[in-house]
């Protein structure tokens, strides 16, 4: 079958879209038309060359939703028709990390999909005969994308598919990040570094979870009043001669937040979130994704007086567990997600996403497919 797609050719250099063939869906696979996509830094990351592991030609695109083509053999949780969410993140159920209940990072299609393949070790789109690899074992800057039924979240048919496709990557990382990995206690302290789409997730988080205190820290006032609007109580702008940790033990008694997250990805405010976690009990949660190679820095003496250090690719969220939970959330008005979604682009405009990004205008663009 013939689909419209945006393939990366060369590192650095604008995706093109094009015609690409996509084959039917093998065993255990599913054919998902794509309805929406948002834009997220990891497709950026990848594009800009910056990763090591990246790879081209391929198909980039990880924050997507869609709904059911066609099923390959042996599929039995899905069928044509279902609306799912797309997982970079797959959940098997069976495998010795998804069956421990204590990680979400499943070993099931690991391997091949870090190589861009699905799990029988080939990929199922192609140029004229070219393989061309799939990409976080999602391609969904595409009209089709063919993925294992277990990287597929499906989720009530009634949410717009437009809103809830950030839940594939950016809000959910947050949301789950507060909810499900630290899991905030309710009248604790919280301090947020980052008001991105990761950051917004996790005051969001925050709140739902009965945090009494969230302080919000960025640099942006922009991103701060929006954070106000999601539930921060207190914001820091952070800049040149501002000691955000200082201000954040000033406001928790002299002593730190109960739980802090880093969504921000640069280790230097890494390094902050530890120090702004309470003495005694603090939890830091990181969430945001550092360049490969880099490297944090804890003074020990942080950790030995009770501070605890942890992180959570997706916010350590299960995705065919947790990510249909907060469809239904945002269906019930509890999360709203079509706040954070700033910018709507046509497929052809994928590249704008990343212009955007690059500016920092916006928290979050969405490509919509027709
Ligand atoms: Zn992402
Ligand atoms: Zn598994």
């Amino acid at each position: 079958m013939k689909m419209r797609a945006a393939v990366l050719e060369a590192f650095g250099k604008p995706l093109v879209v094009q015609e690409l063939d996509i084959a039917p869906p093998r065993e255990g696979e599913v054919l998902v038309k794509v309805h929406a996509c948002g834009v997220c830094h990891t497709d950026l990351y990848t594009q800009s060359g910056a990763d090591p592991s990246g790879y081209f030609p391929c198909v980039l695109g990880h924050e997507g939703a869609g709904v059911v083509e066609e099923v390959g053999a042996g599929v039995t949780s899905l069928k044509p028709g279902d609306h799912v969410i797309t997982l970079f993140s797959p959940e098997c159920g069976g495998c010795i990390h998804c069956k421990s209940g204590k990680t979400n990072i499943c070993l099931k299609i690991r391997e091949q999909q870090g190589k861009g393949c699905l799990p029988d070790g080939t990929p199922r789109i192609s140029r004229n005969g070219e393989p061309i690899r799939h990409f976080m074992g999602t391609s969904t800057f595409a009209e089709y994308t063919v993925m294992p039924e277990v990287a597929l979240a499906k989720i009530d048919k009634s949410a717009n598919l437009e809103s809830v496709c950030i839940l594939a990557c950016g809000a959910t990382t947050g949301l789950a990040g507060a909810m499900w990995k630290a899991e905030v206690a309710p009248d604790s302290t919280c301090a947020v570094f980052g008001a991105g789409m990761v950051g917004l997730g996790a005051v969001v988080g925050c709140k739902l979870q009965g945090a009494s205190r969230i302080i919000v820290v960025d640099m942006s006032a922009d991103r701060l009043e929006m954070a106000k609007q999601y539930g921060a109580t207190d914001v820091i702008q952070a800049g040149p001669g501002v000691d955000a940790v200082a201000q954040i033990v000033d406001m928790t008694d002299g002593f730190g937040a109960d739980y802090t997250f880093e969504a921000t990805g640069l280790v230097s405010v890494m390094g902050q979130a530890v120090e702004a976690a309470r003495m005694g009990w603090g939890l830091c949660t990181i969430l945001g994704v550092a360049g490969k190679g880099e490297k944090l820095e804890i003074i020990p003496r942080f950790l030995i007086t009770g501070r605890k250090v942890q992180g959570g690719s997706f916010g350590g969220a299960k995705g065919r567990t947790h990510v249909p939970q907060l469809v239904d959330m945002y269906l019930e008005g509890k999360i709203d997600l079509d706040g954070f979604i700033s910018h709507r682009l046509t497929l052809d405009e994928v590249n704008k996403g990343f212009d955007l990004m690059e500016a920092q205008d916006g928290i979050r663009s969405v490509i919509k497919f027709d």
